[in-house]
């Protein structure tokens, strides 16, 4: 996804002003989100205790478990939709895998295509690993924690403005590295033929395209 910056090249870019506190506070979300996360395993054991009773008591004929499952499904569905909306939830990307060492990696020619694209891969939000905010160099969304941080035109805010260059292009995340646009037809409805998809540039992208059409 994208490719290093003209700073990488030898441009002298000036890097981010460093904050002296940033480390810290990443230090202690990360502990504040590691006890959400133990929290919601504990919920999730308290519900399979609750589900072992059900079945109990519906093996006795004491409950229809199938009525409780109907109206449990539209219910759980409602209530994890508002608590990741609520940013109760913490995305981070599973398994845990070293971003350096991926190999193989898909080699697009993207300042070609860059015109066609608008470097929009950059504008595909994901969960970082607990690798990329340990290194504290990716920044991500204080309030969707960790998704990556997006600027007001939903581009990640490492990408320089115009290009497709990548500011923290060395260490940016796996999901940037493994990321291969060309069968994505979010992107590129014929990638050898570099056909975009022209819902690209609707507001709403990428949520507005329907990938089962
Ligand atoms: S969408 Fe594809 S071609 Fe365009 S910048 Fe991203 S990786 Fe490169
Ligand atoms: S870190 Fe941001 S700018 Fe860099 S490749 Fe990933 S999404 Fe693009």
């Amino acid at each position: 996804m994208s490719s290093p910056t003209d700073a990488e090249q030898g441009d002298p870019i000036p890097p981010d002003t460093p904050d002296v506190d940033r480390d810290d506070l990443i230090n202690g979300l990360l502990y504040v989100h590691g006890r959400l996360n133990m929290n919601a395993r504990y919920a999730l054991q308290a519900h399979a205790w609750l589900m072992g009773l059900i079945e109990v008591l519906d093996e006795r004929g004491l409950v229809d478990k199938q009525k409780i499952e109907e109206k449990a499904k539209p219910l759980a569905a409602g209530l994890s939709k508002h608590f990741m909306q609520e940013g109760n939830g913490v995305f981070l990307q599973e398994p845990n895998i070293d971003k350096y060492s991926y190999e193989g990696l898909p080699q697009i020619d993207c300042e070609s295509r860059v015109h066609l694209c608008k470097a929009s891969c950059c504008r595909l939000q994901f969960a970082m690993s607990k690798q990329d905010v340990e290194e504290g160099i990716v920044r991500w969304e204080l309030r969707q924690p960790y998704l990556i941080a997006v600027n007001e035109n939903g581009y990640c805010t490492h990408l320089k403005e115009g290009t497709c260059h990548c500011t923290i292009y060395e260490n940016r995340p796996g999901a940037c590295r493994i990321f291969d646009c060309r069968n994505d037809k979010r992107i590129w409805l014929d990638f050898d033929k570099r056909e975009i998809n022209p819902r690209l540039n609707e507001p709403g992208w990428p949520g507005n395209v329907d990938l089962e059409a």
